[in-house]
């Protein structure tokens, strides 16, 4: 079918997307209505980390589905009580809410550290994120956001996120006062244009909470479930924070979140925190099969190996093309063009025939990858001669 045979101007406006509908997904592909086939670098934004339509999610989805669907959030079930088992036997935290988006997930967050900080810090409440961040578009996780412009968009924001830099330790000190309950930060910050947080930052912010007796939040949306080579970012520093958020990765394409917590951080009492399809069997028993693969030693041995082939094949193509180096942590890696040719980039790729190439420019000065985890050296081969390919029309 072609494009204008979708009622897609029922859709409300949120974005401009290309004029394709994707009607299949396997593996590193996706197919349009029409046919022609994409090489995906971007998998639902960093989300599908087995690939599109990989048999361990189907397998689970229908075996879940035959079983049971959705007794409702007030009743327990035996998948989401198996995956928060496995959360918090991988990690070193003891308590997990679900939820449905990372956004969500963050709210969760928010709300435990403010609840928290009523009950054992005379009602503090302001949490201290960073320049750039991104949390989520509700209206807290925009507000704690410090995206360009988005203090302006939906005003008034919610109040109580004072900004500092990130890897600038000073800069968060400044903004510690009687208020403050927490400090949150994304250990990589993906939108921003795959910004790191330091080893050495990381460690100092655990100091630093730690004396003064605040929470370190991680927002591990992005880069949580083995997308750094690690099941979890934070622990490429060997520090344990008090509250982690999960999203994305985690539901390998299906809607699902989680917010995790130590012991004596998770506080809520019946009736503080839900949502009706919070923790529902269907996504969990996807959420179990995902972790239960992901979590293999020699699956995330494998996502460094790639990595790190990925990362040296990026540095030889910026240095043949004259661009400004490469960035990031496991299999979420930005190529940093010193132009803004980013979103050039990105429209060429996709039209490239016979196949496209799907790419994301969160910043125009760069190209932001996300294969799935899964990704093969041959697939991260093709993609770099399509780069080249296109690269060579432009520049
Ligand atoms: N936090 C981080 C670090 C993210 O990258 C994102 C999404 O890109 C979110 C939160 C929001 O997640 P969601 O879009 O599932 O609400």
């Amino acid at each position: 079918m072609h494009f204008n045979d979708y009622p897609t101007r029922s859709l409300m406006t949120i974005t401009n997307r290309p004029e394709l509908v994707f009607t299949r997904g396997e593996g590193a592909w996706l197919y349009d209505s029409e046919g022609k086939r994409y090489l995906d670098f971007i998998q639902g934004w960093a989300v599908n980390c087995l690939g599109h339509s990989h048999k361990t999610m189907i397998h689970a989805l229908t075996t879940q589905a035959q079983s049971l669907i959705n007794p409702g959030p007030a009743f327990y079930n035996a998948p989401s009580a198996q995956l928060a088992g496995l959360l918090t036997d991988f990690s070193c935290f003891q308590k997990v809410f679900f939820a449905n988006s990372g956004a969500e997930a963050n709210e969760g967050a928010i709300k435990l550290a403010r609840k928290w900080g009523r009950k054992f810090k005379n009602g503090a409440y302001e949490i201290i994120t960073f320049n750039h961040s991104f949390h989520g578009r509700t209206l807290a996780t925009m507000s704690a956001s410090g995206k360009p412009g988005w203090d302006t968009m939906y005003a008034p924001q919610v109040a109580g996120f004072p900004k500092a830099e990130l890897n600038d330790i000073a800069s968060v000190a400044r903004c510690i006062h009687d208020k403050t309950v927490a400090i949150m930060l994304e250990p990589v910050q993906g939108e921003a244009g795959v910004i790191g947080a330091t080893r050495e930052f990381m460690q100092q912010l655990r100091a630093l909470t730690q004396k003064h007796h605040l929470l370190l939040i991680v927002d591990e949306v992005q880069t949580g479930c083995g997308r750094t080579g690690q099941l979890f970012a934070y622990q490429w520093s060997d520090i344990e924070p008090d509250i982690m958020t999960l999203g994305k990765g985690i539901g390998g394409g299906v809607p699902l979140a989680a917010l995790l917590a130590r012991d004596e951080v998770a506080c809520f009492e019946a009736g503080e925190q839900g949502g009706t399809y919070n923790g529902n069997p269907l996504m969990c028993a996807v959420g179990v099969a995902i972790l239960e693969h992901i979590s293999q030693a020699d699956f995330l041995a494998g996502v460094r190996e790639r990595a790190a082939y990925f990362s040296d094949a990026l540095l030889k193509l910026s240095n043949e093309y004259g661009f400004a180096g490469e960035r990031g942590e496991g299999l979420l890696r930005a190529l940093l063009l010193g132009k803004e040719i980013g979103h050039e980039i990105v429209e060429k790729a996709r039209e490239l025939e016979p196949a496209g190439l799907l790419l994301n420019a969160p910043r125009p000065n760069l190209i932001r990858f996300m294969p799935a985890l899964n990704v093969t050296k041959d697939e991260i081969d093709l993609m770099l001669v399509m780069l080249r390919k296109v690269l060579d029309s432009i520049v």
